[in-house]
């Protein structure tokens, strides 16, 4: 039978140059990603010491560093104002833009910007 579906790369030629990941607790290069299958469960995005120190296998524990798991840069940690301050890692090499966003202080989405918020009294 013919299954002639339109199956489209999205994502296979996204990464093209990027070969390596690297550790979000402290920006040293880990495995090369052609290692990984393209649609496997990132089990661990640190290298074994950091995993150790900081009992996690994906981010480092509240308040410490972070790097950026895709090129090893520092990332950045933002903070949002408000009752449920959420807490952002954002790598300006990547995120540029969001980067520059909340850098400003602005932590709300470009799009759907919340009326109240400019309520003044
Ligand atoms: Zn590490
Ligand atoms: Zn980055």
């Amino acid at each position: 039978m013919p299954s002639k579906t339109t199956q489209r790369e999205s994502t296979a030629a996204a990464t093209d140059g990027a070969a390596y990941v690297y550790c979000k607790g402290c920006g040293t290069q880990l495995e090369s990603r052609s290692r990984l299958k393209p649609r496997a469960v990132v089990e661990a995005m640190m290298c074994e010491p950091c995993r150790e120190k900081h009992g996690h296998a994906l981010v480092p524990a509240p308040g410490e560093p972070t790097y950026c798991y895709r090129c090893g840069t520092l990332e950045e940690t933002f903070v949002s104002p408000g009752f449920a301050p959420a807490t952002y890692h954002i790598c300006p090499q990547c995120l540029p833009e969001r980067y520059a966003r909340y850098k400003a202080g602005n932590f709300e989405p470009p799009e759907e910007v919340p009326a109240e918020q400019a309520t003044t009294s």
